[in-house]
């Protein structure tokens, strides 16, 4: 009986050591494959810039063939990275009369199981398309409107897939936001209705261009609404998210996607924009092109986000509100 026992305590050992093993090398093929993935992409904010704002995209419009190619690459992307889709595909889709439009959607999934809730990242992928020729050239490119804001989102996909998460990461590329939103309205009404609120909203517009005479990198938008800016700031000695009176003056808040999710949610849902009315003419201009941002500042701020970023992710739920 006692043999028989020890037989078989000694079979479930060796099953298990061989299951672990197995499970080992299961690790090691899933490493190796990501890896190759990340260097067939060859992820890289300048080239992903060089293309978005390129001349093939024909400025993004909502429903354009160029707009497409820009969606492809983002899929891309986020495959390099192992975002998975939030949905069953990355393609959020909805209609615009005849135009059928689509956000991109992907989620980084917390480290360890949690009912935590998750904290959605994002920024319009959609421009334009054309606009008032000059010189010859129709194409509004949007390289600061918002192909800034792409890359920032898929930089910190990029770099969040190669940390520990406490909580889920939801990466959001809006379409049709120069139509009025209409992708974070649809984006915010679906998770709603799937009872998948976010704990906070971080979009990102425009910073391809250093502010003038600021003490502090860049602004956020309702930057008096809640506390997220002390949250994010926190992570730096210097203020890093700022107050600018001219975002509240023309009531910036309520300009860009993250304004549906805080009318639905009624969470801290707010804009990180560099863009400060005066460092910039080329607003909704053919000329909004690469050559006229500073790709320097913009890597290394996009980079400098980065602890901030953090802080708003291993914030508890309850620790991000609005002010009353
Ligand atoms: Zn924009």
């Amino acid at each position: 009986m006692k043999k028989t026992l020890l037989t078989l305590g000694f079979l479930s050992l060796l099953t298990l050591a061989c299951q672990q093993s197995e499970k080992k090398q299961d690790n090691q093929q899933v490493i190796a494959e990501f890896t190759e993935k990340k260097q067939k992409f060859n992820f890289s904010t300048e080239k992903a810039m060089n293309f978005l704002a390129s001349d093939e995209l024909n400025g993004r419009d909502t429903g354009s063939e160029g707009i497409n190619k820009a969606a492809i690459y983002i899929e891309d992307a986020f495959k390099s990275f192992d975002v998975q889709p939030l949905f069953e595909t990355y393609r959020d889709s909805f209609q615009i009369q005849d135009i059928q439009a689509y956000n991109v959607v992907g989620v980084l999934k917390a480290t360890n199981t949690t009912d935590k809730k998750p904290l959605l990242i994002g920024a319009h992928y959609d421009h334009i398309g054309f606009s008032k020729p000059v010189e010859g050239d129709s194409i509004a490119n949007g390289a600061n409107d918002n192909a800034t804001g792409t890359v920032a989102v898929l930089e910190l996909a990029n770099y969040l897939s190669q940390q520990n998460l406490n909580r889920d990461v939801i990466f959001a590329l809006f379409s049709a936001e120069e139509k009025g939103l209409l992708g974070s309205k649809h984006l915010a009404e679906k998770m709603k209705s799937k009872n998948m609120k976010p704990m906070a909203v971080f979009n990102i517009e425009m910073l391809g261009v250093p502010m003038v005479n600021k003490e502090f990198e860049a602004y956020l938008t309702g930057y008096n609404g809640s506390n997220m800016a002390d949250v994010f700031n926190q992570a730096y000695d210097n203020i890093f998210l700022g107050f600018l009176p001219k975002a509240q003056e023309f009531q910036l808040f309520k300009r860009s996607d993250n304004y549906p999710f805080f009318e639905t949610f009624k969470i801290p849902s707010q804009t990180i924009c560099t863009f400060d009315f005066t460092n910039f003419e080329y607003y909704h201009h053919v000329d909004d092109e690469i050559q006229h941002l500073d790709l320097k500042f913009f890597q290394k701020l996009v980079d400098q986000m980065k602890p901030g970023v953090m802080n708003l992710i291993n914030a508890e739920d309850d620790k991000l509100k609005l002010n009353q």
